[in-house]
């Protein structure tokens, strides 16, 4: 048994049994063993199914919202909205199950089509930023195309997902068909990765473990979406309405305490209007209110563990500049003393786009601001990273918003806002952010695979 505990006071909310090889074969039996009737359901009954487990979720956000906040220190305005996400994804992709058409394709002697076939277990793991959304966005479309899931949450946030399988099974979903695994991921996510009947991995985490997942899928031509991290830039331009940008810009990065992978945690602002913007910046994140994530009017919970907050912390009281120099702290705002895995909210200018901080994924609240001198240079500076998720473009010039739009090696960009993820819209990264879309219209094709069949005429 391993302890779960609450970040916000660090007492234990309850004990979790991590599955061993044995057990997650098992699980792995039942799915491929659930698999054919679940395909062979008729697309209506299938996506009534979805539909009654979005309405079961629906009538169950505010316990899971609770457990988000005990197990996880999410805000409890942010956990009813994560709760109420996978609600809406799973009512969005109940309608594909009779939508999952092919094609037909004119050719010589017969007749040519196209079936949308599913692929038969998918693996998926997750992180522990987004326990509910991220379990998700990977379980309702695989399920809606006519797979079978098995799902490993992090093993820091395990309690929703485990809540969601029950719900899956009042709701009515056979037995096999979407199971949640507990457990390490070097033992529940490798088995999953490396187990010849999981077909597909959609995994959300680290580059790093992403990486390897990509190695060791190559073995069987495994398919494999991967959702991994950013630093994504925050581009305000001196003929935005900066008083707007700035009041944003705390959002952007902080919301999840910065716990995000879609966090803007680079600010880059036009120099003719730098000094306005921090001027700005300032009581936006010192006015944010960073306490008790149960209460209905804070901004910001804590992290999600002690290692995290030692992790961030090393990036500014610990760290240094590229040069050796200790990082430069322009202001913070506050956060609570006692029990807790608490960081305030912290705004740092870098001297050289060589610090640490400016580079580095750091997934907490912690932002850097640099001042650019026009468009060629911000677009550079944006994607001067190995990475590229999201990101923001402030400006009220339309002819730049384009140009900007289309420069920025990023897979999901706003303008004029912070907003990253809507279920009805593709999300996911270029370059070392992942590999592959979820979301939108198109995220069946993930989940299938195409088969033509020619059928002669005579
Ligand atoms: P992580 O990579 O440490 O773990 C993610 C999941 O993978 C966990 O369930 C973990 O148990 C499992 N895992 C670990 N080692 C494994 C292995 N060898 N084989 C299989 N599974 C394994 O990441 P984390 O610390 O939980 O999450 C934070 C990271 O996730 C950040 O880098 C963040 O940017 C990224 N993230 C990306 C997105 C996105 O959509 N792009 C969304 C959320 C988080």
């Amino acid at each position: 048994m391993y302890q779960v505990l609450d970040p916000a006071t660090e007492e234990v909310v309850t004990e979790v049994e991590p599955l061993d090889l044995g057990q997650v074969d098992a699980a792995v039996a039942r799915a491929v063993a659930a698999g054919p009737a679940w395909r062979a359901l008729a697309p209506a009954d299938r996506a009534r199914l979805l539909r009654r487990f979005a309405a079961v979720v629906d009538a169950h956000v505010d316990e899971l919202a609770e457990l988000e906040v005990r197990g996880a220190g999410h805000t409890v305005g942010n956990a009813r909205w994560e709760a109420g996400n996978v609600r809406d994804v799973l009512d969005y992709y109940a309608a594909a199950p009779e939508r999952l058409f092919g094609r037909q394709i004119p050719v010589a002697g017969g007749m040519d089509v196209t079936f949308r076939e599913p692929l038969g277990v998918v693996g998926i793991i997750v992180p522990w930023n987004f326990p509910m959304p991220i379990a998700g966005w990977g379980f309702a479309p695989a399920l809606a195309a006519g797979n079978t899931v098995v799902l490993k949450p992090a093993e820091l946030t395990p309690l929703t997902a485990l809540r969601l399988a029950e719900l899956g099974r009042e709701a009515g979903l056979p037995p096999g068909v979407f199971t949640v695994l507990p457990g390490k991921g070097s033992v529940v996510g490798e088995r999953l990765v490396t187990h010849e009947q999981v077909r597909k991995i959609v995994f959300t985490g680290s580059t790093e473990v992403g990486t390897h997942i990509l190695r060791q899928a190559a073995d069987q031509v495994k398919r494999v979406t991967l959702e991994l991290g950013g630093k994504s830039a925050n581009i305000v331009f001196a003929d935005a309405d900066v008083e707007r940008a700035a009041a944003n810009a705390p959002a952007g990065v902080f919301d999840n305490a910065g716990q995000d992978c879609c966090a803007r945690s680079r600010i880059l602002v036009e120099r003719t209007v730098y000094d306005r913007f921090l001027e700005l910046l300032e009581p936006a994140v010192t006015g944010l209110r960073v306490g008790s994530p149960a209460k209905p009017d804070v901004d910001m919970g804590p992290l999600i563990s002690a290692g995290q907050r030692d992790r961030v912390r090393g990036f500014v009281e610990g760290g240094a500049d590229a040069g050796g120099a200790p990082v430069d702290v322009a202001f913070r705002g506050s956060a609570p003393a006692g029990p807790g895995f608490w960081y305030p909210p912290t705004v740092v200018l870098p001297r050289s786009t060589a610090d640490p901080v400016w580079r580095e994924e750091v997934f907490g609240p912690v932002v850097a601001v640099l001042p650019f001198d026009d468009e060629a240079e911000a677009v550079a500076l944006a994607n001067d990273t190995e990475y590229g998720l999201s990101g923001s473009i402030w400006t009220r010039d339309l002819g730049r918003a384009l140009r900007v739009a289309r420069g920025v090696e990023s897979g999901n960009l706003s303008v004029n806002s912070n907003a990253s993820v809507r279920y009805s819209t593709p999300f996911g990264g270029f370059k070392r952010s992942g590999l592959g879309r979820e979301l939108g219209p198109d995220a069946l094709d993930a989940f299938t695979e195409v088969k033509n069949v020619f059928f002669a005429d005579d």
